[in-house]
C-alpha cells in the first residue's frame, strides 16, 4: 500500500512520548524574527537567538509538528565534515572539521546545560572505504590531519573492531567525536526550553506566502506574522515556498530499523557496541547506526534506498523497496539475518548539485536568512546552522568566512522535465545520483 509522509513514522517518532500538538496561529502578529520550519535548523536558530536576545520576540511556524521533516526521520548519524567537499590542504580541512565538531559540541552543550532527557550517544563512527586507492588516500589524509591535531585514526581491514566488512572493505577512518542522535527525542526535549525562553512556537501552521521587504510578512491559513527578519528553515521543502527552486534537489531516502537486541547480542554478531555508527564511500552512501537502546538503523547503499518525484514533491506517494534496503544491510551484517526489521520509513533529503550546503542571508533588505541543502549531513550541520545564522544576524559572522557553506552559491540544477529524466536515466545506467564533483578545500 502506498505510504504518505504522514503515515510513515520513523522509529524516533514511533517511540516518542505522546504530546498534544501546540495551537496553530490564529491571529495577525508582529515580532522581531519569524522562523519557518521546526526542524534542527529552525529550532537551533530559535535557541541561539533567544539566548542572545531575550528581549526579542521570536515566532516559529511549523507546518505540521516539530521534527516532522528530515530532523525526525533521519538515520541518526551525527557526523563531522561538510558533504561535497573533498579534503585538500590539511590546514583548511582541519578548520572545516573543527567547525562541524562545534555543531556536535553545541548539541551536547544544549543537552547538558538544560538537563535534557535525550536518546543519543557520542562514542565515534567509522567511515568505511571500499576501494584500495580510496583507503590509501584516506590513510594519508588521516596522517596529515593528525599532524593538525585532529583525533582521527585510520584502521585497516584487519583492525576493524567489528565485522562491518562489506566484501571489498579496505579500511575505515574512526572519528571518536561523532555519534548518534534521536532527532525527535532531542527536538521534543528542546521545545519546552524554547517556550520558557519566550519563543512562540505554532504547530499546524504552514506558511503559504512570503512577502519580503524591510518588514517581511508570512501568511498562514489562520493568520500572519510581520517581522524585521525571516529565517527559511525548511530545507527540502524550501522550493515549495518559491526559493532556491533551481538550486535544490529534494530526494526521498528510505530507512529500516531492526528489533532491539542487547549489546552482548550485537557484539556476538560482530558489531562492537562501542561504535555508534558507520557510513561508506559509495556514491549511494550506505549508513547505519546503533541506537543506545540496541536497534540498528540502516539506509542507503543502493538505488532502491532513494526515490525522486517529478517536480521535487515532498509528499511521498509510492512503494518504497524496503526489502532491497534490508538485503543491502545483510551484505554488511549477514549475522543479523535472523533479527527482524521492526520499522521502516522514508523522508526528504535535500541535495545541492555539488552536495555542499549553504548558510547565509539574502534579499534586498538583507534580512532573509537561510540554511539548507545539507545533502545527508544535516544532523550536525543543521544544528550548527542556528549558531551561524545567529552570528549573521548579529554581524559577528567573520569567523565563518571561508568555510564552504558560508554564503554558499549553490550551482544551478536543470529544471523539469530534464531533472526528472536525468535523475532516472543516470541512476538506472550508473547506480549513481547525478552530481557535480566536489570542491577541494
Ligand atoms: C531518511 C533520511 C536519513 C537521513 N540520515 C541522515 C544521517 O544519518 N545523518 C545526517 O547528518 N543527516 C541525515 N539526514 C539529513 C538530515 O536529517 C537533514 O539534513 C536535517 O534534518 C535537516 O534539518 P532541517 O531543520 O533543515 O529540515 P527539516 O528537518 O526537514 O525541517 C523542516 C521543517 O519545515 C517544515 N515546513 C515545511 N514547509 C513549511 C511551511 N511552508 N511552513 C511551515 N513549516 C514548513 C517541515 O514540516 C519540517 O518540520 C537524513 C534525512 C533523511 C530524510
Amino acid at each position: 500500500m502506498p505510504l504518505t509522509i504522514d503515515e510513515n513514522r520513523s522509529l524516533w517518532a514511533a517511540r516518542a512520548a505522546p504530546r498534544a500538538a501546540l495551537p496553530a496561529l490564529k491571529e495577525a502578529m508582529e515580532c522581531d524574527v519569524v522562523i519557518v520550519g521546526g526542524g534542527f535548523t529552525g529550532m537551533s536558530t530559535a535557541y541561539h537567538l533567544a539566548q542572545r536576545h531575550p528581549e526579542k520576540r521570536i515566532v516559529l511556524c511549523e507546518a505540521k509538528r516539530v521534527a516532522n521533516g528530515g530532523s525526525g526521520r533521519n538515520g541518526g548519524l551525527m557526523l563531522n565534515w561538510v558533504n561535497g567537499v573533498e579534503p585538500g590542504d590539511p590546514g583548511r580541512a582541519a578548520n572545516i572539521w573543527r567547525a562541524t565538531k562545534e555543531g556536535i559540541d553545541l548539541v551536547e552543550g544544549i543537552i547538558r546545560d538544560n538537563g535534557l532527557d535525550v536518546r543519543w550517544r557520542r562514542d565515534g563512527t567509522l567511515s568505511v572505504h571500499t576501494r584500495i586507492s580510496g583507503a590509501e588516500e584516506a590513510a594519508r589524509e588521516v596522517a596529515a590531519l593528525r599532524a593538525e591535531g585532529l583525533p582521527l585514526q585510520f584502521l585497516d581491514r584487519s583492525a576493524l573492531p567489528s565485522r562491518l566488512r562489506l566484501e571489498g572493505t579496505m579500511g575505515a577512518v574512526y572519528d571518536p567525536t561523532s555519534g548518534h542522535l534521536d532527532g525527535v527525542s532531542y527536538l521534543e526535549a528542546l521545545l519546552p526550553v524554547l517556550t520558557r525562553m519566550g519563543v512562540q512556537v505554532f504547530e499546524g501552521t504552514p506558511v503559504t506566502k512570503i512577502e519580503e521587504g524591510t518588514v517581511c510578512t508570512v501568511t498562514t491559513p489562520g493568520g500572519s506574522v510581520k517581522a524585521a527578519a525571516l529565517v527559511l528553515a525548511t530545507n527540502a521543502y524550501t522550493p515549495q515556498l518559491g526559493y532556491f527552486r533551481d538550486r535544490l534537489f529534494p530526494l526521498f531516502a528510505h530507512v529500516i530499523s531492526t528489533e532491539r537486541r542487547s549489546a552482548g547480542d550485537w557484539a556476538q554478531r560482530g558489531w562492537s557496541p562501542q561504535i555508534a555508527g558507520f557510513d561508506d564511500d559509495l556514491d549511494r552512501v550506505a549508513y547505519g547506526c546503533m541506537t543506545q537502546d540496541g536497534e540498528v538503523v540502516f539506509g542507503g547503499g543502493h538505488n532502491s534506498a532513494y526515490g525522486y518525484h517529478f517536480g521535487g514533491k515532498t509528499t511521498w506517494a509510492g512503494e518504497a523497496d524496503y526489502a532491497s534496503v534490508h538485503q543491502r544491510f545483510l551484505q554488511y551484517m549477514p549475522e543479523a539475518a535472523d533479527v527482524p526489521v521492526a520499522h521502516h520509513w522514508t523522508g526528504p533529503v535535500c541535495l545541492s548539485w555539488n552536495r555542499i550546503c549553504a548558510m547565509g542571508v539574502r534579499g534586498a533588505a538583507k534580512n532573509v536568512y537561510y540554511a539548507l541543502g545539507y545533502s545527508g549531513h544535516g544532523v550536525t550541520l543543521a544544528n550548527l546552522a542556528g549558531k551561524v545564522l545567529a552570528d549573521l544576524y548579529d554581524h559577528t559572522d567573520s569567523r565563518w568566512k571561508g568555510l564552504p557553506f558560508y554564503q554558499g552559491e549553490m550551482a544551478w540544477i536543470p529544471p523539469e522535465p530534464a531533472r526528472w529524466l536525468g535523475y532516472h536515466v543516470v541512476t538506472r545506467l550508473t547506480g549513481k545520483t547525478p552530481r557535480k564533483r566536489g570542491v577541494k578545500h
